[in-house]
């Protein structure tokens, strides 16, 4: 299994990923040192795990954990089960967690982990074996105060479940903030399911103060209907918006008036088809709709687009077609550098995805102050602190961007992670502090 994504395989994004840091470097004012550290991830594990497959076979699947950066906290970041996966790829996703947490202020670092896999091939007791045989190889390297995970892509709450629970086993102890994202009765946050989708539509109303427009004017096309793009989409639609594009990995649709976004979901969360429906109660029936394609979605006239599934899906390639004036970043580096460029010089806000997705970290940050103290908030609570985050990083960021006449939201974002990091290692000491003692 997965010997094409090999130990050095997708490399180039980790390095397409830091690039972004020496741009931010001019406009954060902090010792080199602290860039040169965010360079080189703290530890990197690599390893095997038998699976005992229902038919008797014996599958292997290779996984990986890394810890990129602990200087403002545990290293915090979600498992990833997909095809894909590959070293270079869980490098780069644990350095934007460092980033993000530092945008938004939490204190954590970033890490992450992930396993080659297609776990829509396997039943439920064989990703059960698996992911409770993950973490008998990863126990000594996570723990509440180390390294703490989290969901991502095809990976949910009751995986979270087993994961713990495989934990507290290991350590003869119940640790459940050794992971977030968990099920409720299992430790779980109010409000975690919807907190990633939740903090892009958050965002997405300030810039809403900030321009002033009106939500039914505005036209959203979504890629990738999974837990954070269905959200957003959910959110925007009960305020007005139009989502007239949604897709997920067999392929997209369009509907100029818009669809009923409640109906989308309960249709693809029951059958895992994604139809154009109108649903009333149980009974949902088919409406006129566009197939198209996810390439063809991303190219769509409407004003927000939203990548929410994997990353690079806007390239050198596309980035010119792109006709959305503004773009909300749900997935993790939906964009590559030469994209950024090329977006950036046409004028296209992004809202980058260190930024516009935090608000699942930091609902996990919740989770885990939660299970620390034993003591459990309302989801108003909940709610309430996330947007107070949101709404002040968001502006934070923005207004950075507009006094120092940086480029774009995410040089400022990164600049604005940068400084906070940067103090961070500086208070343990640089060259320049130790050369004048
Ligand atoms: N996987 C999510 C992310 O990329 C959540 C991480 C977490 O909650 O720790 O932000």
């Amino acid at each position: 299994m997965g010997k094409a994504n090999g130990p050095n395989a997708g490399t180039g994004i980790f390095e397409d990923a830091i690039k972004r840091l020496d741009k931010a470097f001019e406009y954060a004012e902090i010792d080199a040192e602290a860039l040169e550290k965010l360079k080189h991830p703290k530890a990197i594990l690599e390893v095997s795990i038998p699976v005992r497959m229902d038919d008797g076979s014996l599958n292997i699947y290779t996984g990986y954990r890394v810890r990129h950066d602990d200087t403002r906290g545990p290293t915090k970041g979600g498992i990833r089960y997909h095809p894909g996966v590959s070293l270079g790829e869980v490098k780069a996703l644990a350095f934007w967690m460092t980033c993000k947490c530092a945008a938004v202020g939490i204190p954590f670092g970033g890490g992450k982990g992930g396993i080659i896999v297609n776990p829509k091939e396997m039943s439920a007791l064989e990703i059960e074996r698996m992911s409770r045989g993950f973490i008998d190889r990863i126990a000594d390297f996570i723990g509440p105060e180390t390294d703490i995970p989290a969901p991502d892509v095809y990976t949910n709450a009751m995986i979270m479940g087993w994961m713990m629970n495989q934990y507290s086993i290991i350590k003869r102890q119940h640790t459940p903030a050794v992971i977030t994202g968990k099920p409720i009765p299992l430790g779980g946050s109010l409000g975690r399911d919807d907190a990633t989708g939740r903090g892009a539509y958050y965002c997405i109303k300030e810039l809403e103060k900030r321009r002033e427009w009106n939500p039914g004017d505005i036209t959203v096309a979504v890629q990738g209907f999974g837990n954070a793009g269905q959200h957003v989409a959910r959110l925007l639609h009960a305020d007005g918006y139009r989502i007239v594009a949604v897709s997920d990995s067999k392929g997209g649709m369009y509907r100029e008036q818009g669809f009923d976004v409640p109906s989308l979901m309960q249709n693809k969360n029951e059958s895992r088809v994604l139809r154009a429906v109108y649903c009333k109660g149980a009974l949902c029936e088919l409406v006129e709709a566009d197939q198209i394609t996810n390439e063809q979605l991303l190219e769509l006239d409407v004003d927000i687009l939203i990548p929410a599934a994997l990353e690079n899906v806007l390239t050198k390639s596309n980035a010119k077609k792109v006709k959305a004036k503004i773009i909300i970043e749900v997935a993790n580096g939906p964009t590559s550098s030469e994209a950024d460029e090329i977006l950036t010089e046409r004028d296209v806000l992004i809202v980058p995805d260190i930024l516009a997705n935090a608000g699942g970290v930091t609902v996990s940050y919740f989770e885990w102050v939660q299970n620390k103290a034993g003591y459990y908030w309302e989801l108003e609570e909940v709610q309430e602190r996330l947007h107070t985050i949101m709404s002040r990083e968001f502006n934070a960021i923005y207004d950075m961007m507009v006094e120092k006449k940086i480029d774009s939201m995410r040089t400022a974002a990164y600049a604005h992670a940068l400084t906070r990091l940067g103090a961070a290692v500086e208070s343990t000491g640089t060259a320049k502090y130790y050369k004048n003692n």
